[in-house]
């Protein structure tokens, strides 16, 4: 670890806080960090505010680490500054790579969602009229609220981003990895990977790392979910018509949910020389369909979980299988 410590910023945008507790799961590694890193802003662990943030040069931070997608005003106004203070800028876990989960909200619009979850929903009171605005006045105070976008943003879809981390969130064995890649090279240790590199996962696809055999033969007559079905623990969930999104993923994460008997749903992102996962898996999907029938093919096809939020559960807002929005 270096003399002098480096200056570090770990900031959370849209995302749920996994990202945050994949770093304090390295356990005894965070000590680490500490001796290597001064910790300016960590709203998870610490009490760092952003005016210090913005008192700080250019540069002054050695690296900012990011998890989280863009949906409102002010994590885009966040992701602008750490990104201006700092010499590297990370994107940590899928919500910061692609949008992640909160990207599926991609698929409706901003009205949509206001309505579902303000006005039209079993869990309010029946007629409420009230939705969350940008300013309001109440008592003579002007309060203010982060605007709501029309649509969530993958952080590279509005700042530059140096080194992508996937997961959702970053197993913390790989989580270890990057950060201490990235300490490396930011102490002159290392070479620095290139610019825009995926840290901490592998370079091919989960199925390369699954154990469970493939016979890249079997057709299937119709999908199941997994609960609807006796699985084999042994065989290709695909070929057992379990739809699994390692053919389309980057490995990374250990194979942790087809170990469990539980599909991949894609958190890693695309794997190496992947487009889009939704249209690679919608390729393997229609490579196993067992029949050349066009009627026996949409039988076959209605009997998938909803293949799009399945499909780019995490990538929605890097695809290009997405409703278009206006900002
Ligand atoms: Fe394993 Fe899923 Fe790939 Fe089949 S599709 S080999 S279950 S990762």
């Amino acid at each position: 670890m270096p003399d002098e410590k480096l200056q570090i910023a770990i900031y959370w945008g849209a995302a749920c806080g996994g990202c945050d507790v994949s770093i304090l799961d390295t356990d005894a590694f965070i000590l680490e960090i500490d001796k290597a890193a001064d910790i300016r802003l960590w709203p998870i662990a610490t009490d760092g505010k952003y005016k210090d943030i913005e008192a700080l040069a250019n540069g002054d931070l050695d690296v900012a680490i990011m998890n989280g997608a863009v949906r409102n005003s002010e994590n885009e106004r966040i992701a602008h500054l750490l990104r201006q203070k700092s010499k590297v800028f990370v994107a940590y876990g899928s919500c910061a790579y692609m949008g992640g989960i909160p990207a599926l909200a991609n698929l409706a619009s901003r009205e949509e969602i206001m309505e579902c979850a303000y006005l039209n929903n079993p869990s309010l009171q029946p007629g409420n009229t009230t939705v969350p605005r940008p300013r309001t006045s109440l008592n003579g105070y002007d309060l203010e609220l982060p605007e709501f976008y029309p649509r969530v943003y993958a952080l590279d879809q509005v700042v530059d981003v140096d080194y992508y981390v996937p997961g959702c969130p970053p197993q913390p064995g790989q989580a270890k990895a990057a950060i201490t890649a990235l300490v490396q090279a930011l102490t002159g240790q290392a070479e620095a990977p290139p610019k825009g590199s995926v840290v901490g996962a592998y370079e091919r696809a989960l199925c390369d790392d699954c154990r469970r055999t493939k016979s890249e033969e079997k057709l299937v007559k119709r999908f199941y979910r997994p609960w609807q079905i006796m699985q084999d623990p042994d065989v290709c969930l695909m070929e057992q018509g379990i739809l699994c999104a390692g053919s389309a993923t980057r490995s990374g994460c250990g194979v942790r949910c087809p170990d469990s008997g539980i599909p991949c749903r894609g958190c890693y992102g695309p794997a190496p020389g992947v487009a889009d996962q939704g249209a690679k898996l919608l390729s393997a999907v229609a490579s196993i369909i067992d029949s050349k029938k066009a009627e026996e093919i949409d039988e076959i096809l209605l009997t998938l979980p909803d293949f799009t939020s399945f499909a780019n559960r995490y990538s929605v807002a890097a695809s290009p299988l997405q409703r278009s929005h206006r900002r």
